[in-house]
């Protein structure tokens, strides 16, 4: 079966867009697809980090996707820096890499403008991440319009190799989620959910309290207007809000908004619904959450795994470039 690959970086707490966009698809999809989830800690490196505060995430992110489904007996779950034949490649394939090519990255400029001091791994990180994806032989990598352009460089990146040096790296292929899930801010809709946001207020993490998720919800922005009625455009709040039900319940977002007559039912269905879906989660996650040593020995027991998967790829291309 098709093999597919996703990242996890732990710069900062998990929220429903998240567990929406990506943690159920790849717990949906495991049976279907060959599946690789890592968490790519490295690549929280490239911006100003708390050490500390890091290696809790990882852990935490890890628990959380146990949590939420994901089964190390069905896909393999690794921490990125526990293999190291990733930094290998990613060495390897910067000397293929033009410098103007990982110069032209719309998101190196965005996140360098905003800072002052950039790392110099900012700017190669793309370069790492197709590594990660070239590395397990993917064929196919979910991705946001975020990442469109740096999966571009990975697929450039296995091209100009295999052309080069002879077959060696299969091309991958982004594929979009077939339900375009994108949780929107809670404070401002018009902007997405992300964990690197400034407040708290616009995301729903996946381990806030019920209480503060009924809270966030029944605060979260709206309009003027006193129907409930779909119209993602215009009415950009409440949109959210049928979307985020829809998400939860099944059912579509249109006909959703026909069984509401005010945003205050709205917000209150709304609530039930997605603490309906976390408090599961955060059960299953209080438990594991309970025995980290056994969430360290399932993520030791991937690294192992990935690491005599992917040491062959490495060998290859060090073959061939021509190393002793
Ligand atoms: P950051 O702000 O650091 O970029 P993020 O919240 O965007 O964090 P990522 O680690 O970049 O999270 O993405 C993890 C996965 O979650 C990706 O597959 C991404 O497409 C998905 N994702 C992120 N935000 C949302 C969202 N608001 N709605 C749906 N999916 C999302
Ligand atoms: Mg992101």
């Amino acid at each position: 079966s098709l093999r597919r690959l996703t990242g996890f970086t732990p710069s900062g707490r998990l929220h429903l867009g998240n567990l929406l966009g990506a943690v159920r698809p790849v717990v949906d999809g495991q049976d279907r697809s060959d599946t690789v989830v890592f968490l790519s800690d490295l690549h929280a490196l490239t911006i100003e980090h708390d050490p500390g505060q890091l290696r809790a995430r990882t852990l935490e992110q890890a628990t959380l996707l146990l949590a939420a489904g994901l089964d190390p007996r069905r896909a393999l779950l690794y921490v990125q820096s526990q293999v190291p034949q990733h930094t290998e490649l990613h060495y390897l394939l910067e000397c293929v890499t033009g410098y103007g090519e990982a110069h032209r990255m719309i998101q190196f400029k965005e996140k360098s403008a905003a800072q002052q001091q950039v790392r110099l791994s900012l700017l190669t990180y793309p370069v790492l991440m197709a590594a990660d994806i070239l590395l397990h032989d993917a064929d196919e990598v979910p991705v946001g319009d975020d990442q469109t352009q740096h999966l571009e460089l990975a697929r450039d990146l296995a091209v100009r190799f295999n052309a080069r040096y002879g077959p060696t790296f299969t091309v991958p292929r982004a594929v979009r989620q077939q339900v375009a899930t994108r949780v929107m801010d809670l404070t401002e809709p018009t902007r997405k959910m992300s964990k690197s946001a400034a407040g708290e207020a616009g995301s729903i993490l996946l381990l806030d309290p019920p209480r503060v998720i009924r809270r966030k919800l029944l605060r979260a922005v709206t309009d003027s207007g006193r129907t409930v009625g779909y119209d993602p455009v215009r009415r950009p709040g409440v949109a959210n809000l049928l979307e985020i039900l829809a998400a939860c319940t099944g059912g579509t977002p249109d006909h959703l908004a026909e069984t509401f007559s005010s945003y205050g039912e709205l917000k209150q269905a709304t609530a039930d619904a997605v603490i309906g879906l976390v408090e599961p989660v955060q059960q299953r996650y209080a438990e594991l959450a309970a025995a980290p040593e056994q969430v360290r020995e399932i993520l030791a027991e991937g690294a192992v795994t990935a690491r005599a998967r992917t040491a062959g790829t490495v060998d290859r291309v060090r073959t061939v470039l021509g190393l002793a």
